[in-house]
């Protein structure tokens, strides 16, 4: 960092924007109310209608991606395959996996040359797929195979195959560097000059802005990386000059996920430190040039933090600038609130009396933003569900944007015919300066037309950069050219008429066209499960209660239980059950679902109490409270559902009724790990069941328990079918399981205490009672070398050193292949770097500190025999002073027969092992672990992953993403061998096993005969 550089420092957040859950019609018709009279729509498609004809007229080349997509839409198996291998092909670094992820990507799909339908590129798509089809004949697996010829045919094919994506990927890269890029601009500059005859300013006609392709950095080295690669750009653009103006030059995109690992809203005050500064050195180079410099739009949890570095770099801009209008950023019209966010820029720039450039989008990760707003259980979507809703968003921002031409130099980024033309039509009205932008590789036929009328300049957005760097933009722009709503996909396809791709999408606005999170499970048996309402810990009102609530708890202490009242409880629970058990299933089922009502209702309170008796950071709380009233919400449809008995075949004579009950008392003893999750899933299952319940908390945590015993007093659990047993495994815990009275436990903990357990069970006299344990894990995650080592690399952060390793479902060890190992290793150290260890009430923290002094004791413990016996790779050095701190850390180990030394280290510690890609062989190492938890796969190779699973003596596997956080009747919870008996919580065969079954048989023929059967009444039931 160069010794001039500013220093920036976070203020309070401001709440610049509205909540972004509102609901979606109220959100488009205030849009749609700004457009009133302001568009002539016959207009537009008067004005688009040539443009689309003559691109139809002069269709793409049979190698263009619109051409492969029309005959393999995504939709399909063969277009689905085709992503696949584009996405991942290019960076296998090993000749056998490439040929496997070629064989199973071209084998799962049916490239027949008999399914090309007419059209003017008949033949060349049925070579096409001829081609394809033909590579398919020399891949391991299909008809042909054999020995040495197959296998070299194989490579062949797979190089072909590399090549043909290759080909693909070119079609939006401009150049392989910047000078390459700057070349190809220039010589399309040129073509354009000759095609207007040499008019004067064609050349000013055909701007770029140059975009350095990659994955987000990971690391600190990734974003000096990113860093170096725009530092160089912005020189070569400017080659030394400054320019006349940066609306007719050319400039550049940045990403700020490329500039620093962490730029998410929760790292704010680093955001602000780190990140800044270093934009500083791009804004002050391009300034000082005179360029554009855009900044991207990326996913909306940094929307409001966006807002606040705008304004923060725009203050020192206004100060060291002031006459520089080049700087700029995207606006994503998608978003609910992208006409306020239109409105803030606007006010940043009179604030500081500059003038912005600003880029319109429609948005690029709107799959990624329904996804994340269900998984989340937000209030809503924060995009729009309906893809005319963002085309109304779009014309109306396009109209704020143009009316405050003062301060905005408005640039709008679209390829759709419909919406350049309202634009065109608008700008002009308003005879406002501005720009049109599109991808390089995308929209080319219809600014061919566009750009017959002279007077429209237009921007091409140019990504730079190596085969490898493009896979994830390239898969970006597979889905846009294929998703059945884009413009381009619909331009394509001659079936749909001209009327129909221009219609105006100036309609009012439609309700989400999806559940919204709260009703995201179907009805199941005619009953839909409510989800668990989140939180999203970007938006300051979701955000606020909860760490208010943080702030004001006090936990209170919770007396232990004396013998005496162990006793006492366990009468009193066992002269409670027959009342309780003799309750309809369906009032039980209401007083569950109650207590799951009124659990979601009190997110904030019970936030506060597991950061200030679990340490848990705020996401790893919000994420537990949902799951415990998942629970209560789950079971109670499910004991509905599965505990109301049923009538069963039989002969004539007869009736067969199979009925369900509780056993008795039921000992639940739970962790302290999730000590609201847990605690509350033994709890309601065994209740609604209709057994009464001994609940034992952890030692660590009874507040938790004691509270959530009190809401489901509250809900209607009668005092003598619940009672809290807090105090000692060894006394409490032995008492209650050791009981004549319990008729069945549950347990989830370690195995060692399982045993014991286990082993008090066999030797008491009276009743056998069944066990229910759930207990730890060696997992393992199995990473092949056609895995993203970036989304590897998310995967194993989250997995093993969230909630600081304390899961029994946590990673433990990584297994990855040989080709990449050194690659992903380095990215773990890079990583690990930028973990924040600290305090959890601070929401900037990644990593609490571990339960007791005992865990901690026990890890150190460990952590220096690995520092005897292992490689170490990294640890986390963002420490602050708190107490039980363990750095989240990573070791490498030679073999994986090595973790059985370890056993299962209950903390933020991973260890490592390479893997020469045998896959049984792997996969039977692991299993010799004894272990059967939780599993990790990271492949592209479909049939791979499948092996893998089947041969996993495991409970839960996890293909592609992170292995922790199973969701309750979406990813039933439990394992096998070491790790516990089944059955899954959280999944539809768990409460039967806490249920005594009685049939009842009655012979309706005693009473002197069969009078069903004399009466001509088919059957005996
Ligand atoms: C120069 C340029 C720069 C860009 N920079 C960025 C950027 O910084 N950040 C970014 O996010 N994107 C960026 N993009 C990508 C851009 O978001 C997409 O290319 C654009 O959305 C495609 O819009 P269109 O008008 O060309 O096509 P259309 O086909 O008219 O619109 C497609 C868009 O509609 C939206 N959509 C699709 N289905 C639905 C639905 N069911 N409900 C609601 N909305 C839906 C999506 O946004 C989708 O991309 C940029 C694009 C260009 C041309």
């Amino acid at each position: 960092m160069p010794p001039s550089t500013p220093q920036f420092v976070a203020g309070p957040q401001q709440a610049r924007l509205p909540y972004p859950y509102r609901p979606e019609v109220e959100v488009v018709d205030a849009a749609l109310g700004t457009l009133r009279g302001k568009l002539d729509w016959a207009a537009v498609i008067a004005a688009g209608r040539p443009w689309v004809e003559a691109v139809r007229d002069k269709p793409a080349p049979f190698w263009a991606m619109e051409s492969l997509l029309r005959e393999y839409p995504i939709s399909s198996a063969e277009g689905l395959a085709l992503m696949r291998l584009a996405e991942a092909l290019l960076r296998v670094p090993d000749v056998e996996t490439a040929i496997a992820l070629t064989a199973d990507q071209l084998g799962r799909a049916d490239f027949d040359a008999e399914q090309v339908t007419d059209g003017p590129h008949r033949i060349l798509a049925g070579l096409s797929a001829n081609a394809i089809a033909l590579s398919k004949k020399f891949l391991p697996g299909a008809e042909g195979e054999g020995g040495l010829l197959a296998r070299l045919g194989s490579k062949t094919v797979v190089a072909a195959t590399v090549r043909a994506i290759q080909l693909l990927g070119r079609q939006f890269v401009l150049g392989r560097t910047i000078a390459e890029a700057m070349q190809e601009a220039q010589d399309q500059r040129k073509a354009l000059e000759s095609s207007r005859r040499g008019t004067k300013d064609a050349g000013n006609a055909l701007r770029f802005s140059y975009d350095m392709l990659g994955e987000g950095a990971r690391t600190e080295r990734d974003a000096e990386r990113y860093l170096a690669s725009y530092q160089n750009a912005i020189a070569a653009i400017s080659r030394g000059q400054v320019a006349a103006s940066p609306q007719t030059a050319d400039g550049i995109s940045i990403k700020f996920s490329a500039l620093f690992s962490r730029y998410e809203d929760a790292q704010r005050e680093r955001v602000f430190a780190d990140l800044l500064p270093r934009v500083w050195t791009l804004i002050e180079r391009a300034a000082q040039a005179n360029l554009n410099l855009t900044i991207d739009a990326e996913e909306t949890d940094r929307l409001e933090l966006s807002l606040d570095v705008l304004d923060a770099l725009a203050a020192r801009v206004a100060r060291s600038f002031p006459l520089w209008g080049g700087f700029g950023l995207a606006v994503q019209a998608y978003q609910t609130r992208a006409l306020q966010v239109v409105d803030a820029v606007a006010e940043i720039a009179r604030k500081y009396q500059l003038r912005f450039m600003v880029r319109l989008v429609k948005g690029a990760y709107w799959d990624g933003e329904i996804k994340r707003a269900q998984e989340g259980g937000l209030a809503g979507y924060p995009v729009f569900t309906h893809k005319e809703h963002t085309d109304i968003s779009y014309l109306a921002c396009a109209q704020r944007l143009i009316a405050h031409a003062d301060v905005i130099y408005p640039q709008f980024a679209t390829h759709n015919a419909g919406t350049i033309a309202a634009i065109l039509q608008m700008a002009r009205t308003a005879g406002a300066a501005f720009e049109m932008q599109r991808l390089h590789g995308m929209g080319e036929g219809v600014y061919r037309e566009v750009m017959k009328d002279e007077g429209v300049p237009v921007r091409v957005y140019a990504p730079v950069g190596e085969h490898r760097d493009l896979l994830a933009y390239l898969v970006r722009r597979l889905l846009e050219n294929g998703a059945n709503s884009s413009f381009v996909h619909q331009l394509a396809d001659n079936a749909v008429d001209v009327q129909r791709l221009l219609a105006s999408p100036l309609n009012p606005g439609r309700p989400s066209a999806f559940p919204l999170p709260a009703y995201l499970y179907p009805a199941d048996h005619g009953k839909q499960r409510r989800n668990s309402t989140g939180a999203d810990l970007a938006v300051i009102a979701d955000r606020a209660p909860l760490e208010a609530a943080v702030a004001a708890t006090q936990l209170r202490a919770v007396p232990e239980a004396t013998g005496a009242e162990v006793e006492a409880a366990m009468a009193r629970l066992d002269a409670g059950h027959d009342s309780w058990n003799a309750r309809p299933v369906a009032e039980r089922a209401a007083i569950v679902r109650r207590a799951g009502d009124l659990l979601d209702s009190r997110l904030a309170e019970f936030c506060g109490l597991l950061v200030k008796e679990a340490h848990k950071t705020l996401g790893d709380c919000v994420a537990e409270v949902r799951e415990a009233v998942d629970f209560c919400r789950y079971y109670a449809d499910q004991a509905e559902l599965r505990l109301a008995g049923e009538v069963l075949p039989g002969p004539t004579g007869e009736s067969n009724e199979l009925r369900l009950g509780g056993r008795g008392v039921f000992v639940c003893i739970s962790p302290w790990n999730f000590p609201l999750a847990i605690f509350s899933g033994q709890v309601v299952a065994a209740l609604v069941a209709g057994n009464t319940v001994a609940a034992k908390p952890a030692e660590q945590t009874p507040a938790v328990a004691a509270r959530m015993v009190e809401l489901l007093h509250e809900a209607g659990v009668p005092a003598d079918a619940l009672a809290l047993l807090h105090g000692p495994g060894e006394t409490v815990g032995a008492a209650l399981t050791a009981h004549p009275l319990a008729a069945g436990v549950c347990f989830t903990g370690s195995t060692q205490v399982a045993k014991i357990i286990q082993r008090t069970l066999a030797a008491k006299d009276g009743p056998i009672v069944p066990f229910i344990a759930e207990t730890g894990g060696l997992n393992a995650m199995i990473v092949d070398s056609s895995a993203l080592p970036e989304q590897v690399v998310d995967a194993v952060v989250q997995s093993a050193f969230r909630s600081a390793g304390q899961r029994c479902s946590a990673l433990r060890l990584l297994v990855v292949h040989d080709g990449i190992a050194d690659g992903v290793i380095e990215m773990i150290r890079g990583a690990l770097a930028e973990l924040n260890v600290g305090d959890p009430a601070f929401l900037a923290t990644d990593v609490g500190p571990v339960i007791d002094d005992e865990a901690f004791g026990n890890i150190q413990r460990s952590l220096e025999r690995l520092g005897r016996e292992a490689k170490a790779i990294g640890a986390s050095t963002r420490t602050t002073a708190f107490p039980r701190l363990v750095p989240p850390c990573a070791y490498e180990i030679p073999a994986i027969s090595g973790m059985k030394a370890s056993g299962e280290i209950f903390g933020p510690v991973l260890q490592v092992a390479r893997w020469n890609g045998d896959v049984d062989a792997v996969m039977h190492e692991i299993n010799a672990l004894g272990y059967g938890l939780t599993l990790g796969i990271q492949t592209r190779i479909d049939s791979r992953a499948q092996r893998l699973a089947r041969l996993a003596k495991v409970g839960n596997v996890y293909v592609n993403r992170n292995m922790i956080g199973a969701v309750v009747g979406v990813q039933p919870f439990g394992g096998e061998g070491l790790s516990g008996t089944g059955p899954k919580a959280g999944g539809p065969h768990y409460l039967l096993r806490f249920c005594a079954e009685q049939t009842l048989t009655v012979n309706t023929a005693a009473a002197g005969g069969n009078a069903a059967l004399l009466a001509g009444e088919a059957g005996g039931h």
